[in-house]
């Protein structure tokens, strides 16, 4: 999480901004972070270091309930040594580029959405995250933000993290204040531990509690990102009560 204080409102949709490995601050960005890592961003972070979903929460993660969101909220871990430093950072560079997290990506822009209930419309809003150390702001590279969201990979991610503001979003605290701790434990199973959570399926009562489409069972079964879908879909029915599954009749 970045620090409310270095978030600045975006005056105008332009802003200036580059990034390379001449420059003098080149890594030092990646310390000391806060890094929320999204249900997304673990998939695309497993899958690149080829382990699964348990092992890289193990290693590479810590948790704890957010109070603001009422939910379990995952962070990458930084290096246990004084200088705290990203373990996906090099001297040349993240090792991890093309599967880095969307906060990541979007730096340093950082992005709110919202959700209303009713209509399932996602509100936006970009700010601009300005650290002292950064001098890629004294480049003269100019973009919009739709320029800067799609160079780099962004619009994926927004997509895909949107599936998770569906579980949460709209909801009022007193609502989310309800969630018994077997609630929130099957929050993290099903939004970050994925392989946990497809066992929960194909191994468990499950498919013969719930009628889960045919085309839907092979996706969970071969594909994270369909069974991560599916995840918001139980979530949202088992924590909310919403009618996105159907219970067999017993
Ligand atoms: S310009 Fe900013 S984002 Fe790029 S390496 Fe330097 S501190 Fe990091
Ligand atoms: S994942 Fe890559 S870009 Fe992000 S903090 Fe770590 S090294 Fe830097």
């Amino acid at each position: 999480m970045i620090e409310a204080s270095l978030m600045q409102p975006l005056k105008e949709d332009r802003f200036r901004f580059a990034c390379n490995k001449s420059l003098p601050c080149f890594t030092k960005c990646c310390a000391k972070l806060n890094l929320v890592l999204t249900p997304y961003d673990i998939i695309r972070l497993k899958n690149r270091l080829n382990c699964p979903s348990g092992y890289f929460l193990e290693n590479h993660t810590t948790s704890f309930v957010d109070e603001a969101y009422g939910v379990p909220i995952v962070h990458l871990k930084m290096n246990d040594d004084e200088t705290r430093r990203c373990p996906f950072v090099s001297p040349d560079g993240c090792t991890v580029y093309d599967d880095r997290p969307g906060a990541c990506r979007i730096y340093p822009l950082a992005r709110a959405a919202s959700k209303v209930y009713e209509s399932h419309r996602t509100g936006e809003y970009y700010f601009m995250v300005r650290e002292s150390h950064c001098l890629g702001f004294c480049e003269n590279r100019e973009w919009t933000i739709h320029e800067w969201v799609n160079d780099q990979g962004f619009d994926k991610y927004n997509a895909m993290n949107d599936y998770f503001l569906d579980i949460t979003a709209g909801r009022t605290a007193k609502s989310i204040n309800t969630l018994t701790e077997q609630h929130l434990k099957m929050y993290y199973m099903a939004c970050y531990s994925l392989d946990e959570f497809r066992r929960f399926i194909f191994e468990s009562t499950f498919l013969k509690r719930f009628e889960i489409e045919q085309d839907v069972i092979r996706g969970i079964e071969a594909d994270d990102v369909e069974l991560m879908k599916f995840a918001s879909r139980w979530l949202t029915f088992s924590l909310f009560g919403e009618k996105t599954i159907t219970a067999r009749n017993p």
